[in-house]
């Protein structure tokens, strides 16, 4: 747990209790602080009852900080009273990831490092637990006192406080909730619409994206991924500053002065070789199995150009990737047999991410649908041709089953997720290869508790399935995001 000195004797009011909220009141009451704490939802925990106040009972002109959670809105779709109380007391409302980083070895007044402790933060619409986990596998493989947190699962201040480096993934809502940074890397690695509700637009979406590189000091590293226009022009914009060293890199080509991939192999081109007819940019490994897919070399490059900046070797990276597993409810395999292959894509909650699996793969058995999100399906449409039946779920079911039918898809609404594994199961037998992929392009709420439990729910049928056919099967099973260790 990160010692939170600045806080010690303080009278802070949290807002939020959920997970965050929760860490955040367990450190402020381990340095004596006085805690005024606050959820639209109440408080339901025995141990934390005595500091439940309502908003209006709270002494105002007497706090010395107010914490929010990620959950709390400050300004879209409207917002949350907290704030408005804490901008008329002139309070600052702080995230608990800017308490983090005023107690790990950064100087917000002085806006420098002040201790070898690195924070490395990395955000982005798709790819940020796939980076973060990498990043801090290849760091854990190289022997670096290193772990990794933020919106990966666990709670950035739950850390140990002795760490060398810290890998926080950082969803829009930390970043919008935030306000110190002053990160030694940071990384953007796409941007494509995403919570448009909660940021007010894309604008604001892109904004808050953005904030990952405020606050940058003399000594920082940017990692932009240039792949799409949004981040394109945030990387021209980074590059007219004094610092941040900004670094470019793409899944799709080798960028100038930067990391990608060419033929299949990642390239690092900041580091060029001198030869006799000319200049060669540094070969540093090809694809890999395991994190297959265009989506993967963008996160593989981002990943390989952070660890460069804090000192791993290319030596070190390639074996440390081998070894690394990818994630549990991305792409993940969970079982091949009679040709067949089962993927649970549960975390694919917007098209952004469905379009990387469909890329992927041919003969789609596709299970989708749950809380539709403001992007829609519409933009799959040119891999429409490689669904050989959709299979749909949730409240999204009617609307786009009527879309796919006028698109030409064959579809069926399943509502729940065992009506629909089974019927696609039962369809795919009747090929010699096809994949049955869950890759909802939904929000999971409607029918599940999150996008685990789905992927879980996905995963247990399929098991039994197998276990009914009686078939030798084969899976690649994933890391669990937020129990991650190397
Ligand atoms: P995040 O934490 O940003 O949600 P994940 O690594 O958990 O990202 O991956 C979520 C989904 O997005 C998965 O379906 C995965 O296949 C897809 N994905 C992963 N990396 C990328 C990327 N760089 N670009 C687009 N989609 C990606």
């Amino acid at each position: 747990m990160i010692c939170l000195d600045l806080c010690r004797n303080k009278n802070i009011a949290v807002i939020g209790f959920g997970k965050t909220g929760k860490v955040v009141v367990d450190c402020l009451m381990a340095v004596g602080a006085t805690i005024y704490l606050y959820d639209d939802n109440g408080i339901d925990d025995e141990h934390y009852l005595g500091m439940f106040c309502d908003l209006l009972n709270f002494d105002w002109s007497n706090l010395d900080m107010v914490v929010i959670s990620p959950g709390v809105s400050t300004l879209w779709p409207r917002r949350h009273r907290a704030i408005d109380f804490a901008h008329r007391y002139g309070v600052m409302p702080m995230s608990d990831i800017d308490l983090f980083r005023l107690h790990v070895g950064y100087s917000p007044t002085a806006k420098t490092a002040v201790s070898n402790q690195k924070v490395i933060g990395i955000t982005g619409t798709n790819g940020k637990s796939t980076t973060t986990a990498l990043v801090g596998h290849v760091l854990a493989v190289a022997n670096s006192k290193s772990c990794i947190g933020g919106n990966f699962g666990i709670a950035a201040l739950s850390l140990a406080d002795d760490q060398d480096f810290y890998v926080l993934e950082l969803s829009s809502y930390n970043l919008d909730s935030s306000n110190i940074f002053g990160f030694d890397s940071a990384v953007l690695l796409n941007v494509t619409p995403d919570h448009l509700v909660r940021h007010g637009g894309m604008s604001g979406y892109i904004a808050a994206k953005q904030k990952i590189f405020a606050n940058f000091h003399a000594a920082s590293q940017a990692i932009v991924g240039i792949d799409d226009a949004h981040c394109r022009e945030i990387y021209e914009f980074l590059k007219t500053l004094k610092y941040p060293n900004v670094i470019p890199i793409s899944g799709v080509k080798v960028p100038e002065n930067g990391v990608g991939w060419c033929d299949g192999m990642l390239v690092d081109n900041r580091d060029v070789i001198r030869g006799t007819n000319g200049d060669y940019a540094k070969i540093i490994c090809g694809r890999y199995d395991a994190l297959d897919g265009v989506h993967n070399r963008q996160n593989i490059a981002a990943s390989y150009a952070t660890c460069a900046v804090n000192g791993i070797d290319a030596e070190q990276f390639v074996p440390a990737l081998h070894s690394f597993r990818g994630l549990q409810h991305r792409q993940e395999l969970v079982a091949t047999f009679g040709g067949i292959q089962y993927i649970n894509d549960s975390k694919a909650t917007n098209a952004q991410s469905v379009k990387q699996a469909m890329m992927r793969f041919d003969n789609i058995f596709w299970i989708l649908g749950g809380r539709p999100k403001e992007d829609g399906i519409e933009s799959l449409i040119k891999y429409f041709h490689k669904v050989k039946h959709a299979f749909l779920l949730g409240e999204a079911a009617s609307d786009w089953y009527n879309y796919l039918e006028y698109c030409g898809v064959q579809a069926e609404i399943s509502g729940t997720l065992d009506v629909a594994v089974l019927s696609a199961h039962a369809l795919a037998q009747k090929e010699d290869t096809a994949v049955v992929l869950l890759s909802p392009a939904c929000a999971s709420f409607d029918q599940f508790k999150n996008f685990e439990e789905r992927g879980n729910v996905f995963t247990a049928i399929v098991r039994e399935i197998c276990a009914k056919s009686g078939e030798s099967t084969e899976s690649s099973l994933g890391i669990v995001a937020g129990s991650y260790t190397t």
